[in-house]
């Protein structure tokens, strides 16, 4: 496991009384989609947090290409490569799809951006995000409201904007949440192509997008790692059944 891009040591965060990740590890090869699954409130959201940079951890490292990023600002691991789209929207909704994109390519997300309209001419910008636009096939809807999206569309221009800045990795909470079956079969789809590129550890409630693209399957149970292993593996194994697959 020595050529892990993202390794993950002994992460541990509590919420007062409350331990949201237990001595956490794992890693992220390259070309692989880890997934992560466990029922709600068993600390995904809070282990992506604490990957991202937003949420400082008690304990444990996280160490990326090599490097320890444990101190580092979520700017400042974006900007190192670290990838990440969110399990609640962070579009501008009064924005335009462009505008979203443009903003991603910046490094910044649904802010208000002061110096707006300077940045939004600056070609360099706009030709990332295009072509991340393009990837996820939204470049015909760029100049429109991100309000006037369906959910699915939306959900793909957060990838786009998280594509933006060329991501090493990519950090996804459920982000086949709220989408129907063809909205989640493309995303699949684009996600089974992207893994060569930039490996995904992937949040992930819908059992039929975890068992079609992962790699590996953690299970994350009261903020503990159960069980690590091929879909086959995971599928067969009787504490998952029987905390997990409702068995
Ligand atoms: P999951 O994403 O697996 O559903 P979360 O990581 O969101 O779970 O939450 C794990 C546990 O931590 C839950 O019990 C949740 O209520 C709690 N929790 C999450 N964030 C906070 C917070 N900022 N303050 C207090 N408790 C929190
Ligand atoms: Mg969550």
């Amino acid at each position: 496991m020595t050529d892990a891009l993202l390794q993950i040591k002994g992460l541990n965060k509590a919420f007062g009384a409350l331990v949201a990740t237990d001595d956490v590890s794992l890693t992220l090869e390259p070309g692989e989609i880890h997934a992560l699954i466990g029922p709600n409130g068993a600390g995904k959201s809070t282990l992506i947090k604490q990957i991202a940079g937003g949420l400082k951890p008690d304990a444990g490292e996280i160490r990326f290409n090599g490097q320890d990023i444990t101190a580092l600002s979520t700017v400042a691991r974006a900007r190192a490569g670290l990838g990440r789209t969110f399990q609640i929207s962070s579009l501008a909704m009064e924005y335009t799809v462009l505008q979203n994109a443009v903003l991603g390519a910046l490094g910044h997300r649904g802010t208000v951006w002061r110096f707006f309209a300077p940045v939004m001419k600056n070609a360099d910008l706009r030709a990332a995000a295009l072509t991340a636009l393009e990837r996820v096939g939204l470049a015909d809807q760029a100049g429109k409201r991100t309000a006037d999206l369906s959910h699915g569309q939306r959900r793909l221009l957060e990838v786009a904007v998280a594509l933006t800045l060329h991501p090493k990795v990519f950090l996804m909470d459920e982000p086949m949440a709220g989408l129907g079956a063809s909205g989640s079969k493309r995303l699949t789809g684009f996600l089974d192509g992207l893994r060569r590129e930039a490996p995904i550890l992937l949040v992930e409630h819908d059992m039929d997008a975890v068992f079609a693209l992962a790699d590996r399957i953690s299970v994350l149970v009261y903020g503990k790692i159960i069980a690590t292993g091929t879909a086959q593996e995971i599928r067969a194994h009787p504490e998952v059944r029987e905390a997990y697959l409702g068995d």
